[in-house]
């Protein structure tokens, strides 16, 4: 196979454009394919941890997106209406630079992503193209793309990273199997209006409840003052187009009653998954992000850890391209960071869920009294937050070699 040099990109979501970007910088020709149009992403993920803000701020990402979100630095814990415990995370100063969240939706950052990448000559970013096949030889690998209506065409490159979501087409004909579960329920979104910082809610926060758990995070949506967004279970049946109305309006009163409706700005529902790639690498096609991981989104942490991918990778692919390491530098990628797949994000979120939804009264004790524990003690708060903000998966990675 004859090989052109440049690093094939499939899939130019928030994890697809950061690579793309970091390699781009570098000097390295990149492509990248995205079957949509890139500026009308799904604005899923939200909540951007300290870790991360850390990692974008390096690439003078930081800046441009801080005037989209929220700065946030607290988040609480309720059982039902009762508030268990509320951390802030200005305790971690001196540990990141960012001691906050940013509630920024993942649809922002790609946008800005996406303008970066347009500064760079060597960086091409082919949109509304499909990545329909992918093989690979000794020397080189190759996909097949089309564009609506086009032919399909036939691109060669070094390598071919895989960041094209859940559903990977690269993952899946790299025969690459993905393990573990998905719920039975679906997650469903609802966006309202209703200030619910007039309730005493904060802008991040997490709600067990053993009939119905929810968490409320604030958005910025079209811009201030931004929007609450609740997320809870739903059924099948729920969402069918004559009960959907009705049951945003249930989820939220259930979580906080009022004698008027709330106003629905948004809604939509997700099937979630908890599952990990056998492997992140087969020879010269590497996995990141949702293609190679996917988690419930209590934690938030699947942009964030598909990021944090991200900045690995690219780090990785750039010492084999100089020359300064050979493709082992690839496998160690992969025992980096589906260490933290496996062992940080989906037991953290599983977790998670496990908690909000708990039924067993002793169980919910227990978890109750941890975390009034957590919140009391400032050392215990600190290693709270280590982990929901993912800075201690990042320090346990690099222990890795
Ligand atoms: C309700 C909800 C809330 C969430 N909240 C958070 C949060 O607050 N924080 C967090 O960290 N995570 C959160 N997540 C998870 C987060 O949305 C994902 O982890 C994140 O989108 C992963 O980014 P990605 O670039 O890997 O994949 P995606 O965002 O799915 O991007 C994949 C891209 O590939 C393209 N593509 C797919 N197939 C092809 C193909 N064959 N050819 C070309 N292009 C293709 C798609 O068009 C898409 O642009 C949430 C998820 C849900 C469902």
């Amino acid at each position: 196979m004859q090989t052109d040099g440049r690093i094939i990109v499939a899939g130019g979501g928030p994890i697809g454009l950061m690579v793309g970007l970091l390699l781009g910088r570098a000097g390295i020709d990149v492509t990248v394919f995205d079957m949509g149009d890139i500026v009308h992403q799904d604005p899923r993920a939200a909540t951007i941890h300290p870790a991360t803000l850390d990692l974008l701020d390096d690439y003078g990402v930081y800046e441009r997106i801080e005037p989209l979100g929220i700065v946030c630095p607290v988040v609480n814990y309720y059982d039902k209406q009762e508030l268990l415990a509320s951390f802030d995370h200005g305790i971690l100063a001196g540990e990141t630079r960012h001691p906050w969240v940013l509630q920024c939706e993942q649809d922002k950052l790609s946008r800005v992503l996406f303008a970066m990448t347009r500064d760079i000559p060597n960086v091409e970013v082919r949109t509304e193209t499909t990545v329909l096949d992918c093989s690979q030889s000794a020397d080189g690998v190759e996909v097949e793309v089309q564009t609506a209506g086009g032919k399909p065409e036939r691109i060669k490159g070094r390598y071919l990273i895989g960041t094209d979501g859940a559903r990977s087409t690269v993952r899946k004909r790299s025969d690459i199997a993905f393990e573990g579960f998905t719920y039975s329920e679906r997650f469903m979104i609802v966006g309202t209006s209703y200030d619910f910082s007039k309730a005493g809610y904060a802008y991040r926060n997490y709600i067990s409840d053993p009939e119905e758990w929810c968490n409320l995070f604030k958005i910025s949506w079209k811009g201030p003052p931004g929007v609450y967004r609740l997320v809870a279970p739903v059924t099948p049946e729920e969402l069918t187009e004559d009960r959907v109305q009705e049951t945003c309006q249930r989820k939220l009163q259930h979580f906080h009653p009022r004698s008027e409706p709330y106003d629905i700005v948004l809604h939509d529902s997700y099937v979630v998954n908890q599952r990990v790639a056998t492997t992140f690498r087969k020879g010269r096609i590497i996995l990141a992000g949702d293609a190679a991981h996917l988690n419930s989104p209590i934690g938030a942490m699947g942009m964030n850890s598909g990021l944090h991918d991200a900045v690995n990778l690219a780090s990785n692919m750039l010492h084999v391209l100089n020359g300064e390491e050979d493709e082992g530098a690839f496998d160690r990628y992969v025992r980096q960071r589906r260490h933290v797949a496996t062992e940080h994000v989906q037991a953290a979120t599983i977790a998670n869920k496990k908690n909000m939804e708990q039924r067993d009264p002793a169980t919910r004790q227990k978890y109750r009294e941890e975390m009034k524990r957590a919140a009391e003690d400032p050392v215990l708060a600190k290693q709270f937050l280590m982990r929901t903000s993912l800075i201690d998966s990042l320090r346990d990675a690099a222990k890795i070699t």
